[in-house]
């Protein structure tokens, strides 16, 4: 993966050209600096037993170093399993044990959770990022006088990243991604993205997760972007990077468009540098991504859509797309097979317009999940197709819609009530900030929507009121049937909403 992200970076055209910049301290790093760092991390981990074979959790928050150690492992031939930053010890230790990883590195501030884990699951070593009384640096083992590991690489059979999915549905899981697959879905999102050296992109979506590891880190530094890094999302300081640093491409989650959309301060920035913004990862509501559009000035927000399973990108809306239709994910990327497949028995193959589970087929399938056979062979068929779990149709053109998980369809009365869809209506009241729903499931076994709702601030909402906006707009099935008021929505550090947090919520009642 590095040789495909990096190559020759240090010596071609682009080698001063900056490769990471710090957005609050203005640090920069080039591409040759970030090259040759990666080499001499690579060495000193080497010297300290890292190497094929072998996992290393990576356990920090974004930074410019998090690039240059996440390449110093991969060049040893050892495979990095990016942790959340808002990993708990018990969490840590948990990757820890599943991955078999035996080093970590983190930060400063992170080393008492990682060291808390570290006595659950006990590893080699614990390196730091930055500074630390007893523990040795990315400095320090570049500094070894130890020779650049040269790996013999399989890159269709060797793992590049053990990244856990988001466990939105359930728990994490391990998913095993070669170096041919994240390279190849590189190339694969490139062919539609197409950008020009020296772009200048925001990295505020965490680099753990694959979304923000492929869209932030991998193929912006593939395509000789410059990378504006932030730590985490703060509104303001995300506004400021964007004016300060002339950002040209934002990359967001729905929370993200929802401010954008939403929030007052947006009008206080000069955002005009702006050219495409582009959200993934969860449902966004169309009218939600046109008013994000309208108040930064562009024609349109991009969509794209992608599970870790699938190294991840499947679907993208290219920025030069002059008319992507309204709430698209956007056009299959290249080399990929689709079939939409009926849900309900016998399951056919569907045609445009049609809503039922999307199948991929393609390289950038994932090898499977790390340690779970049976998860893998409920997951990727003998024919080589993965079933996502989730619903979506094709139109006449190509273009992708999702609808939501199989698993949220709320099923009432025989019909399927899709969460997402509510959700972007509640939205659309002027006066809730934040909405999400589940199905519950009453006495008789029936599954009724519910909407929990936060209220935009300072303004009285009342259940009844809710309700009746929805039944307003939606056939007389999709009603929503409870509220309750919320003071935030729970949502996983990727964006997206946990549902089953709502339902353990709505269980303990
Ligand atoms: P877990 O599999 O552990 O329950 P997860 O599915 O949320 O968690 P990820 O791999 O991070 O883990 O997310 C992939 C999922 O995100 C997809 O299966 C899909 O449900 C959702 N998703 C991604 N992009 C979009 C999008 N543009 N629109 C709607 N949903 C999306
Ligand atoms: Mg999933």
């Amino acid at each position: 993966i590095h040789d495909a992200v990096l190559g020759d970076c240090a010596v071609g055209e682009h080698a001063e050209l900056p490769a990471l910049i710090d957005a609050l301290t203005g640090r920069t790093v080039s591409y040759r600096e970030l090259d040759a760092s990666s080499r001499r991390i690579a060495a000193g981990l080497a010297a300290a037993g890292v190497g094929k074979g072998e996992v290393v959790a990576l356990f920090s928050p974004n930074s410019v170093a998090y690039p240059p150690a996440f390449y110093g492992i991969t060049r040893t031939g050892a495979t990095v399993t990016p942790v959340s930053s808002l990993a708990t010890a018990a969490e840590l230790a948990a990757q820890l044990r599943d991955s078999g990883a035996r080093w970590i590195i983190t930060v400063a501030a992170f080393l008492p959770v990682a060291l808390e884990a570290a006595a659950a699951h006990p590893v080699a070593e614990v390196f730091v990022c930055d500074r630390a009384e007893g523990h040795r640096s990315l400095a320090d083992l570049a500094a070894t006088d130890a020779p650049e590991p040269t790996p013999e690489f399989d890159p269709a059979a060797d793992l590049a990243v053990l990244p856990y999915s988001s466990g939105t549905t359930g728990l994490p899981k391990g998913v095993m991604l070669t170096h041919r697959s994240v390279s190849t879905n590189l190339a694969q999102v490139d062919a539609l993205l197409r950008t020009a050296p020296g772009e200048r992109i925001l990295a505020v979506l965490p680099f753990f997760h694959i979304y923000g590891l492929t869209a932030l880190l991998n193929r912006p530094l593939r395509a000789r972007s410059t990378v504006v890094v932030l730590p985490r999302f703060d509104l303001e300081q995300f506004l400021t990077a964007i004016q300060d640093h002339r950002i040209e491409a934002v990359y967001v989650a729905p929370p993200i468009a929802l401010a954008l959309a939403k929030h007052p301060l947006v009008d206080r920035f000069d955002l005009s540098s702006v050219r495409y913004v582009l959200s993934a990862a969860a449902p966004l509501d169309a009218e939600l991504a046109a008013a994000c559009a309208r108040r930064l000035g562009l024609p349109h927000l991009l969509q794209a859509y992608g599970m870790t399973e699938l190294s991840p990108a499947t679907h993208i809306v290219p920025p030069h797309d002059p008319h992507p239709p309204v709430g698209t994910v956007g056009r299959l990327v290249p080399g990929t097979e689709l079939r939409v497949l009926s849900l309900d028995e016998p399951r056919r193959d569907l045609g445009p317009g049609e809503d039922g589970e999307l199948l991929f087929r393609g390289p950038q399938v994932m090898k499977g999940y790390f340690g779970r056979d049976s998860d893998t062979a409920a997951t990727v068929d003998a024919d080589g197709w993965l079933h996502t779990g989730d619903v979506g149709h094709v139109d006449q053109d190509g273009y992708l819609y999702i609808v939501d998980r199989v698993k949220e369809l709320i099923k009432y009365k025989g019909y399927q009530v899709a969460p997402a869809e509510l959700e972007a209506l509640l939205l659309t009241h002027p006066s809730i900030a934040d909405a999400a729903v589940i199905g519950v499931t009453d006495a008789d076994g029936t599954e009724r929507p519910k909407a929990y709702v936060v209220p935009a601030f300072g303004c009285e909402l009342a259940e009844q009121e809710v309700v009746e906006y929805v039944a307003r707009r939606v056939a007389p099935y999709k009603k929503v049937r409870e509220v309750e008021f919320l003071d935030a929505v729970p949502r996983s550090a990727s964006g997206k909403i946990l549902r089953r947090e709502l339902r353990d919520r709505t269980a303990r009642r």
